[in-house]
């Protein structure tokens, strides 16, 4: 993968940018998303370009202190409740606005992949569900549920999508946190394939 058709300098130069902003694990898993990304990609008739990219890029924004993405909340005038959340949710969700600014990146496919990587959305394009569903599998993930996951992954995207967002869910629900609502649309969205 080169990437070079959608980001100017191409792979080469964008993962000496991300090793300079990101924490080792957190590069190595994006390193592994990427690498996933591409083998649902090929699994599935997903161009592997966009969803390599997109799987390498995912968490780019991850370590922006929280009045970064305030700031860009303002500025590009996103939905104020936006504000009342985290970084669990701005990542992807406000993250595709810094992605743009730092990298010329405008692929919309590729940007809607990564806006939507946490918490999906009801309707989601292949390329969408495989980067949301290869970020819970890639190979540095160790989790219980990570194998059934992987299963089902290989299996059916749909029912890797649904599994995802139930276990995220769950999670969330079991440490007393609360649930952005478009997670809780993907999971009604999908859950009639568990
Ligand atoms: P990561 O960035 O690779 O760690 O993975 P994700 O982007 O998928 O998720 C980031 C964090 O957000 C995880 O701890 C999830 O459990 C959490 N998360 C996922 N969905 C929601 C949600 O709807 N609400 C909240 N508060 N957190 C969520
Ligand atoms: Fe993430
Ligand atoms: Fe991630």
């Amino acid at each position: 993968m080169i990437y070079e058709r959608y980001i100017s300098g191409g792979r080469v130069a964008l993962l000496e940018k991300m090793a300079e902003q990101l924490s080792s694990k957190r590069f190595t898993h994006c390193l592994g998303v990427e690498k996933a990304s591409i083998e649902l990609a090929e699994r599935y008739g997903v161009d592997k370009e966009q969803a390599g990219l997109a799987g390498l890029l995912h968490d780019y924004t991850k370590e922006l202190p929280d009045q970064e993405f305030l700031d860009l909340i303002e500025r590009y005038q996103l939905d104020s409740q936006l504000k009342q959340w985290n970084n669990n949710v701005w990542h992807g969700l406000v993250g595709i606005y810094k992605i743009q600014e730092d990298l010329g990146l405008t692929d919309t496919a590729i940007l809607r992949a990564i806006e939507i990587h946490t918490v999906g959305s009801a309707d989601m394009s292949d390329l969408d569900k495989v980067v949301y569903v290869a970020d819970y599998i890639e190979c540095g993930r160790d989790f219980p549920g990570v194998e059934k996951a992987r299963e089902l992954a290989y299996q059916s995207l749909n029912r890797a999508v649904a599994y995802e967002t139930a276990s995220t869910i769950s999670h969330l629900i079991r440490q007393g946190l609360a649930v952005y609502p478009q997670t809780l649309a993907t999971y009604n969205a999908y859950v009639n394939y568990l």
